[in-house]
């Protein structure tokens, strides 16, 4: 869409007119127009913006995170300009500025979403902190050091080597993705629109005067005034103390002694400055093509958002050869990769009820292109995360996909309601078979349907679960296959499942062709494959039954344990929770579970019609992995989630779910979240899927030699 120029006039009015009313507001505790003016000089603000997101900078009062203050800092005139980069947005561009500088050696860096900043130091301590702003002047920021942990102010010396009289350093401050998940969550339970992206997040945060909120605190003129204000200079101070850095440059550097880029990072990690482990130096074309396709793939494993990947000559000496354009350096470009973040609409909240009951609202959307796939869908876990996102129908929304997770909502754009948006209200009875929903527990935040007997989809759940890989792997037992089973009656319940005959089939039209309804292909397989199931590991039936909290990894320790379904049956919750890795909650959930005569009457069916309920006793094969606790994360190539926690436990290892100071490697594959970055800080061992074979063959010494640590 084309910008007007009068769009752009009315959009500098508004800002000045809002700064000048927070101004009044804070430092003079003197409101210049109501509540209700500022409101709407806000809100055409924020339409304004939604109609030509082009126009938002991360300037904008709409981007700040106080919710209030956005004054003006001092300006600082940079020792040396921060120049910006150019950049490209595919192979083809890449090539073109490569074929253009020639070969040299490349230094690959991630391109953080967060804002740049410049730190002075003089003889190794900090003199001013300064954004970016123009590139020639920024805003000194310095008056809100002492709130923030991640720069430090003074430099740790290096044996032997004085500090340069001045050095500039180059970085980003950012938040995590979970703190900037954390912030907006905030942002939002205070009436205000959600950050779309964590650079928005970082400015807001960082472009707030903390001196003027000090004394907007001491000089409010009353009690309910200074209350307020206080907790936004909490809030203010808490955010500020959450931003991280990574530094990935110098400026101005007095009697430094450096030869390339790399170089210099290595200088200014032992000076105490934040460096990234993922910068690399490659040497050729290729591997800087392949440094991008690998972050593109790899890139919401991080713990913080990238827009891209930075290439630079390394050499500095090559860069001064290669030189400035007008506006950016020769030497170095930004490949930008697609936005994970876009605005749409909330169209509806529905309600989706599952195997065990949970109900669990499901936002729609209007479509969107994000992440390289159309949006239709995002989860909302339950209720309460409804109104803890403050999210309502019709509201324009930030939306977060990124691979193959689960597409997210961020939060609303609230200054954007016009009226006609609504609360969601979480249903009483349930959608698919009318029972009153409840929380199982008192504090409970999600609810159930209660109806676990007949409850249609909590039927179809389970048909589904116990016909899929990780269970008993039944093909043909498919999502439509269980509807079909159902809805035409030829099945009760999964009682029913194994003395199915090619006779009930033929009574479900899904399960025959043609005029003569003779049977389909579908019924032979599905025949077939419950014959098969029927003589398949206890483990695989005890995980068919749904017991809750009883998965394929918990399922395969209680089968070893208990190696014939009628000692389970019959034992005591004490002697099940002995088990190692069962504990008290999954064995109070089996003897509750066998309780039920419904339940019980399932086993006997599936006894009678002759699924196997015992293991045979079978050689363990070598216990590599006895005492060893094991973490895995992410997705693997040869492994499913529950296949990997079997290779583990199958070897006398233990499988857990979350990484402590106990857990003796981590297995961190593609789509791997906070787990990664927990076992990283603890400094876990952590294995790629290669290290994780060689753990389960040669067991932890291999391992560990396999990562160059023994
Ligand atoms: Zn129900």
């Amino acid at each position: 869409m084309v910008i007007s120029s009068k769009d752009r006039a009315r959009r500098d009015a508004l800002v000045s007119a809002i700064e000048d009313a927070r101004t009044a507001y804070y430092q003079h505790d003197e409101p210049t127009i109501s509540d209700a003016e500022y409101d709407m000089l806000f809100k055409e603000l924020v339409d304004l913006e939604v109609a030509h997101p082009e126009l938002v900078t991360a300037d904008s009062p709409t981007q700040s995170v106080g919710g209030e203050a956005s004054e003006t800092f001092g300006e600082f005139t940079h020792p040396t300009k921060m120049w910006s980069l150019d950049n490209v947005f595919d192979d083809a561009e890449l090539d073109a500025w490569l074929a253009r500088v020639g070969n040299h050696n490349f230094l690959c860096e991630l391109k953080i979403d967060g804002l740049a900043i410049n730190a002075v130091y003089r003889n190794g301590v900090l003199e001013t902190l300064a954004t970016r702003g123009s590139g020639a002047v920024g805003e000194n920021v310095m008056s809100n050091i002492e709130y923030m942990t991640c720069v430090p102010q003074k430099l740790t010396a290096i044996k032997g080597q004085a500090f340069p009289e001045l050095l500039e350093v180059r970085g980003e401050v950012y938040f995590s993705l979970a703190d900037f998940d954390q912030i907006n969550l905030e942002v939002t339970a205070t009436g205000r629109t959600a950050f779309a992206n964590p650079r928005n997040a970082a400015a807001g945060t960082l472009r707030q005067r903390m001196d003027n909120r000090v004394v907007a605190v001491a000089e409010a003129k009353s009690a309910s005034s200074r209350e307020k204000k206080q907790e936004e200079l909490d809030r203010a101070a808490k955010a500020l103390g959450r931003l991280g850095l990574i530094v990935h440059g110098i400026g101005a550097h007095d009697g430094l002694d450096i030869t390339a880029q790399s170089h210099a990072y290595d200088l200014l990690k032992k000076w105490g400055l934040p460096t990234s482990d993922r910068v690399k130096v490659v040497d050729s074309a290729k591997a800087v093509h392949d440094y991008i396709e690998y972050f593109g793939l790899h890139r919401h494993e991080l713990e913080h958002d990238i827009d891209g990947v930075v290439i630079k000559v390394d050499d500095l000496a090559e860069q001064d050869e290669l030189g400035f354009t007008a506006r950016a350096p020769r030497w170095a470009i930004a490949f930008k990769y697609p936005p994970t973040v876009v605005r749409t609409k909330l169209v509806d909240i529905g309600v989706q009820v599952g195997r065990t009951g949970r109900v669990t609202p499901r936002a729609q959307v209007e479509p969107v292109l994000v992440a390289g796939s159309t949006v239709t869908f995002a989860t909302l876990h339950n209720g309460f995360e409804v109104s803890r996102k403050g999210v309502r129908i019709g509201d324009m929304i930030f939306l977060r996909k990124a691979g193959d997770v689960i597409p997210e909502i961020l939060g609303p754009v609230v200054e954007s309601r016009d009226g006609s948006e609504r609360e969601f209200v979480m249903p009483t009875n349930c959608p698919e078979c009318g029972s009153v929903l409840a929380p199982e527990k008192e504090d409970d935040k999600d609810l159930r349907c209660p109806n676990a007997r007949t409850c249609p989809a909590q039927l179809r759940g389970r048909l589904e679960h116990l016909g899929s890989r990780a269970v008993l792997d039944i093909e043909g037992l498919g999502e439509k296959a269980a509807r079909a089973l159902l809805e035409d009656n030829v099945i009760e319940d999964e009682g029913d499942l194994f003395s199915l005959t090619s006779e009930d089939l033929s009574k479900s039209d899904f399960f025959v062709k043609g005029a003569k309804r003779e049977l389909g292909k579908n019924a032979e397989v599905l025949l077939e494959q419950l014959e098969l199931a029927k003589s398949k590991p206890l483990w695989r039936v005890i995980s068919a039954l749904s017991i809750r909290h009883v998965g394929p990894p918990t399922a395969q320790a209680i089968a070893r344990a208990f190696p014939n379904l009628t000692d389970l049956q019959t034992a005591s919750q004490d002697e099940i929770a002995s088990v190692e890795g069962i504990g008290q909650v999954i064995a109070a959930s089996i003897i509750e579970w066998f309780a039920e005569p419904w339940h019980r009457n399932i086993v006997t069916k599936w006894q009678r019609a002759g699924v196997r309920m015992q293991d045979e006793a079978v050689d363990s094969g070598p216990q590599t992995l006895s005492g060893i606790t094991v973490v895995v994360t992410g997705t693997l190539d040869d492994f499913s989630r529950e296949g990997a926690a079997e290779a583990i436990t199958s070897r006398g290892g233990k499988s857990a779910s979350s990484v402590s100071k106990n857990t003796d490697f981590v297995v961190v594959g593609p789509g791997a979240g906070s787990k990664a970055a927990k076992a990283e800080e603890l400094g876990r061992p952590i294995l790629d899927e290669a290290g994780f074979k060689v753990l389960l063959e040669d067991g932890p010494e291999a391992a560990l030699k396999h990562l160059g640590l023994a």
